[in-house]
């Protein structure tokens, strides 16, 4: 960074002394993500309380062309949130107010910081619902999951994210603060802005504000674990749900590999233990009655589709119990392989029983075991593959075949390289493979307009920082 001390001093002049933390034991809070295996300290933090602090340190940043990472709960699992190459990260933490939930309106305003679990009890208490429910619903935040464009198993049924933000405070690099959309349904007033800066993962500008629209809370739930005896059977039972539009508010799969790292992680005994395929759905709805009709119409559909058995679920402990299993599913693999890398692809959803039937046995020749599980609804997989037995160099070598392997397929499928993690640090290199040149530069393109000094989050998405490009 160009001249620390100085940009330190300019800093706390803007944020006041309790704005600015430099001190390294400090800084090593912010060094990390979610992501494995990967870390860099940032020369300084910087802890805005609002958007005008926020411009400050923006305008400082343009004018000094030092880096800004900003940052919301770190949970991302892409390394997004890092300061590689060093530079101030630009933690949103003291902006942690649900401001407004307008009941009438059927929105909620809200700061970037609160955490996304926190938001949707708050309106849940009020009869309302907020959809989106990334698996870490309860550690990340509204700003991260407008900046990642969040995903999770309701997708499905409700969408994701984008698909609930009308509205956003944002400050661009140059330092204005903009507002974008607001308490609105509809928008068709020229580009819509917005919709750039969702999943654009920190790079456009800093989301000071966000409004969401929301729904009436389902007052009825249940759920449904299903086994199989392999994901091609369990995949043909989908699409049987999918056609009959019986539209399940969750319908996430598990092949065998992830079953068992579940249950050995919980340390208890799991319904269906030896099957080779797990189905865990969802059915909400009004009234009892109607969630009653949808889980039995799938129950028999599933049982007609080879199912071994059906297991319902409609108390609250109950279903808590049989949603355990799937939810620390990422956390078992990654506690119990020393080295796992992940990608989280998407494809049409017919396409996950081939997808995961071609790659496979490429892992397996490469030494590395595939696991996957997902979201059989919307045709998000988490591809797992397992370092096992290899040294580093088998390890370097196995994902060299099975990462281009994989995209390959992906693509040929008809489907993208992420569809709810980002692409972040960590998958730059795939992207510049994946997709065509123009599309590359056209979103170059916007990032000069938003950001011309190229002060916010670089070496994300797209961009290569300087020591990456004298790499290369
Ligand atoms: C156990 C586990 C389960 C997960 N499950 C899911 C899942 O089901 N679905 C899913 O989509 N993700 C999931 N994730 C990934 C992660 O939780 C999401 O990407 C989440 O949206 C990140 O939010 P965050 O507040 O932690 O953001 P951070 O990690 O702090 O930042 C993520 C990115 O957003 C940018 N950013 C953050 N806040 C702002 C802001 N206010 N303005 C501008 N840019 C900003 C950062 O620069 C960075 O690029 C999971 C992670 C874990 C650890």
């Amino acid at each position: 960074m160009p001249d620390a001390s100085l940009i330190r001093r300019l800093l706390e002049e803007a944020l006041g002394p309790g704005g600015v933390i430099a001190n390294p034991p400090a800084l090593e809070a912010y060094a990390r993500d979610e992501t494995p295996g990967v870390s860099a300290v940032p020369d300084a933090v910087v802890l805005p309380r609002g958007a005008a602090e926020v411009a400050a340190v923006l305008r400082l940043a343009t004018a000094h062309h030092f880096p800004v990472i900003p940052r919301g709960a770190g949970t991302g699992v892409v390394a997004g949130a890092l300061a590689f190459g060093g530079g101030v990260v630009l933690s949103l933490e003291r902006l942690n107010r649900i401001l407004e939930i307008d009941v009438d309106n059927m929105m909620a305003v809200v700061e970037p910081a609160v955490i996304t679990g926190h938001l949707q009890r708050e309106a849940a208490a009020l009869g309302l619902f907020y959809p989106p429910d990334p698996q870490s619903v309860d550690s990340c935040s509204i700003g991260g999951n407008v900046a990642t464009g969040a995903g999770g198993p309701r997708a499905v049924k409700y969408g994701v994210t984008r698909d609930y933000v009308t509205g956003c405070e944002l400050v661009v690099p140059t330092g204005e603060v903009l507002t974008l959309g607001g308490k609105i349904v509809k928008y068709a007033t020229g580009y819509h802005l917005l919709d750039l800066v969702i999943g654009s993962e920190g790079t456009l500008g800093v989301v000071t504000q966000v409004t969401v629209k929301l729904l009436a809370l389902p007052a009825h739930r249940a759920s449904l674990l299903v086994p199989f005896a392999g994901l091609e059977e369990a995949a043909a039972a989908v699409a049987e749900i999918v056609r009959r539009r019986l539209l399940p508010s969750t319908l996430e799969f598990m092949d065998a590999g992830a079953i068992d790292a579940s249950r050995r992680f919980l340390e208890r005994e799991m319904p269906f233990p030896e099957a080779g395929a797990h189905l865990v759905i969802e059915v909400d709805g009004q009234t009892g009655e109607a969630v009653a009709a949808a889980y039995e119409a799938i129950g028999e559909l599933c049982l007609a589709r080879g199912a071994a058995d059906v297991l319902v679920a409609d108390g609250r402990a109950e279903q808590e119990a049989l949603w355990k299993a799937r939810r620390v599913v990422g956390e078992a693999v990654k506690a119990q392989h020393r080295d796992v890398a992940k990608q989280d692809v998407v494809v049409p959803r017919m396409a996950i029983p081939e997808l995961v039937a071609r790659l496979r046995p490429i892992g397996e020749a490469a030494g590395a075991p595939v696991i996957c599980f997902g979201h059989a609804g919307d045709g998000n997989v988490h591809v797992n593959i397992l370092r096992a037995g290899l040294d580093d160099e088998g390890w370097r070598r196995a994902k060299a075949v099975v990462f281009p392997a994989l995209i390959r397929e992906v693509y040929r499928l008809g489907g993208v390289l992420s569809g709810e993690h980002g692409i972040g640090w960590l998958k730059k290199g795939a992207l510049a493979e994946a997709l065509p040149a123009k599309q590359l530069e056209l979103m170059r393109g916007i990032k000069r307009v938003f950001d011309p000094a190229g002060i916010l989050n670089p070496g994300k998405i797209f961009d290569s920082l300087a020591s990456e490009k004298q790499v290369s």
